[in-house]
């Protein structure tokens, strides 16, 4: 079983558009079913109105999906389950330093994790003696952050399996989980994280290979690491080529993206965007071309 997996916390673009066709291509190749799942979260950001448009937009560009669709906001149990396993085994810890206490702490220097943010420097570093006591003394919201040295240290070497586009030739990636520091996995406003919920969906949907964007290439080290510490099961990766924006970064609202509706509208052909999609990624990668209609 295969994935979709968007954060519909605005209108799908072109850049979704591919992920969805990898998805489907890979799908067909391996003759397994494809699931649709929001991501949802964030529930304020991603509301119903929202996961309607993105259904109806990747029906116009005519990507099928097999199951019934999946909502993250539906399944916080289940993240609060595997939350607690974690603390059972002492693998996590409540962390109250905000946001911006947190940037203030490192704004000369820290380390940075693989998207570029500063690593958590630990709440005795970023928050002043007597506020993190009080804190700690009155309940205050914490996030839940994974002690991350202890659990690479646990679980030792890993790696993860990374297969073409057709889910072919796998070869095995080192993972690097430690680059990441002390990742929440549950938030103050909200009982899991991305980390969190993407590995327990996974596992429970039986998924066996995951397509997604180059984006997201060292998160799976956390995803493996995860899955480790929970016992759940290895699955397969492919990380796609990304589309980028104007300002060369990935392509998303704030740097122009046009949505699907905004295509539809215009009256382009689903058929002809498809397969420039699906161009443009085998000449990046090197991929094999399919149309990718079902
Ligand atoms: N929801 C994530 C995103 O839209 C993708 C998650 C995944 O494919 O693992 O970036």
């Amino acid at each position: 079983m295969l994935r979709f997996a968007p954060s519909p916390n605005g209108p799908l673009h072109r850049g979704h558009a591919l992920s969805a066709l990898a998805n489907r291509r890979m799908a067909d190749a391996l003759g397994k079913p494809l699931a649709l799942r929001m991501e949802d979260i964030d529930t304020q950001r991603c509301p119903p109105s929202l996961i309607e448009a993105a259904r109806a937009d990747l029906a116009w560009l005519g990507v099928r999906f097999e199951c019934e669709l999946q909502q993250q906001s539906t399944r916080f149990d289940r993240y609060r389950d595997a939350l607690e396993t974690l603390k059972a085994a002492g693998l996590v810890y409540p962390s109250y330093a905000t946001r911006r206490e947190i940037i203030a702490a490192t704004a000369h220097g820290a380390r940075r994790d693989p998207d570029g943010a500063p690593l958590f420097p630990g709440d005795d570093v970023a928050v002043a003696p007597a506020d993190l006591c009080a804190r700690r003394m009155s309940d205050a919201p914490a996030a839940w952050r994974l002690d991350m040295a202890k659990a690479a240290g646990l679980v030792g070497d890993l790696t993860f399996m990374e297969v073409d586009a057709l889910g072919g030739e796998a070869r095995a990636v080192r993972c690097e989980p430690l680059a990441w520091g002390d990742v929440v996995l549950a938030r103050k406003d909200t009982p899991t994280s991305y980390h969190l919920s993407v590995v327990v969906d996974d596992a429970d949907q039986a998924i066996s290979h995951v397509v997604r964007g180059r984006d997201l290439y060292f998160a799976t080290a956390v995803h493996r690491l995860l899955q480790t510490l929970l016992g759940l099961p290895a699955l397969r990766y492919h990380h796609h080529a990304l589309i980028t924006g104007d300002d060369g970064r990935k392509l998303a609202k704030s740097n122009g993206a046009v949505g699907l509706a905004a295509l539809r509208e215009s009256e382009v052909d689903p058929a002809a965007l498809r397969a420039d999609l699906l161009e443009w990624l085998h000449r990046q990668d090197g991929e094999p071309h399919g149309d990718g209609e079902k």
